[in-house]
């Protein structure tokens, strides 16, 4: 099986974001879509890594910004590079605004989002995939939806000069460099979380 196939599936990007106990956090997903009408349904992926999935499974509620073409690298640095375990992601970030449910959306480099109630979840091994009823649907800006394709080819940076020097492993993913000859097969990615088989070897 050639896991690159799973590359060539078309997909968005989007901010998802969930409140808890009145802390706010976000990651980002490619895996939302929706799945039935009157009344709206959707599903979405989230990686159970994330503490953003621990939050929905708690509150039963989260929204989803719709990202645009705009959007630029330092935003998926911030909600997906990092975790909301250990940091604030929405510190020092003020392109944000609430929604009806009480929960953040970002409100630039996005042109809509969707409120979303949990209705089951269906655990899938490294995912959970939340079935959700639509509660909200906003529309911020008449602009392109981004696609994980694009992403991949207009925001993503290339391999600085110096990390083309290093010998090792890159996560497909995101870009993180594993240093060493061999990647272990349990290896997880410290930044997006996806295993081994998501590596390949640098050239
Ligand atoms: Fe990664």
């Amino acid at each position: 099986m050639d896991n690159n196939v799973m590359f060539k599936i078309g997909y968005g990007l989007y901010v998802l974001s969930a409140r808890l106990d009145g802390y706010d956090n976000g990651c980002i997903i490619n895996t939302f879509m929706q799945t039935a009408e009157n009344p709206n349904k959707v599903v979405c992926a989230v990686n159970k890594a994330n503490y953003t999935c621990e939050m929905i499974r708690k509150s039963g509620e989260f929204n989803v910004s719709l990202l645009d073409e705009s959007a630029d690298f330092s935003l998926f640095k911030r909600f997906g590079y990092q975790s909301g375990r250990d940091t604030d992601k929405f510190k020092d970030f003020d392109k944000t605004e609430r929604s009806k449910n009480g929960l953040i959306y970002i409100s630039c480099h996005t042109n809509s989002y969707i409120s979303c109630r949990v209705i089951s979840e269906n655990d899938m091994g490294s995912h959970i995939l939340f079935t959700a009823q639509v509660t909200d649907a906003v529309m911020l800006q008449d602009t392109r939806s981004l696609s994980y394709d694009y992403y991949q080819n207009n925001i993503k940076p290339g391999r600085s000069s110096e990390e083309q020097k290093k010998t090792g492993w890159i996560c497909k993913i995101c870009g993180y460099i594993y240093e060493g000859e061999e990647l272990p097969a349990d290896y997880i990615c410290p930044i997006c979380k996806h295993g081994a088989s998501d590596f390949e070897k640098l050239q």
